[in-house]
């Protein structure tokens, strides 16, 4: 819980010695070899720069190619991850509606519900799913309730 506080210092700390390090290391080479600025400066951007690099390399070898280089089996398990993906859709969608029928009274007093404004949630819900909402309230005790049923398709 308190791992944060405990290590910030020591972070620090560590910082500092490095940049000691690195500081030492540049006063000796400076003395011993006697580098001109320019030489160190190119040092440091040739480093900086082989970083970028590598950063650019791993992203391509784990992010891009991976999907550039797709080959059959897995296309097949990408269309069956989505096949899945899209049947849990159709399940929940089926749970959603068929529960939802006939719930027009209020479940835990049997007030009739009332038709109220979806929050933005809500109204989210029912366009990724595809489905028709409507938030129903009751007066009595204050129950809400988010009714699914499918969308009337428009016949051409
Ligand atoms: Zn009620």
């Amino acid at each position: 819980m308190n791992s944060n506080s405990y290590h910030y210092p020591k972070q620090a700390n560590y910082r500092i010695e490095i940049i000691i390090a690195i500081l030492t290391f540049l006063g000796v080479c400076f003395i011993q070899n006697s580098l001109d600025i320019r030489t160190v400066f190119q040092i440091v951007l040739g480093a900086i720069g082989n970083v970028a690099q590598f950063i650019r390399q791993s992203f391509e070898t784990i992010i891009i190619n991976p999907i550039v280089e797709m080959d059959g089996s897995d296309m097949v398990g990408v269309l069956l991850l989505a096949t899945a993906f899209s049947l849990a859709v159709r399940r929940v969608r089926q749970y959603l509606t068929s529960s939802a029928s006939g719930a027009c009274a209020c479940p835990s007093c049997g007030e009739k519900l009332h038709r109220i404004h979806r929050t933005r949630g809500q109204h989210l819900i029912s366009k990724i799913l595809c489905l028709d909402s409507a938030c129903l309230h009751c007066e009595k005790c204050d129950y809400n309730s988010l009714l699914f049923s499918n969308k009337v398709a428009h016949q051409a």
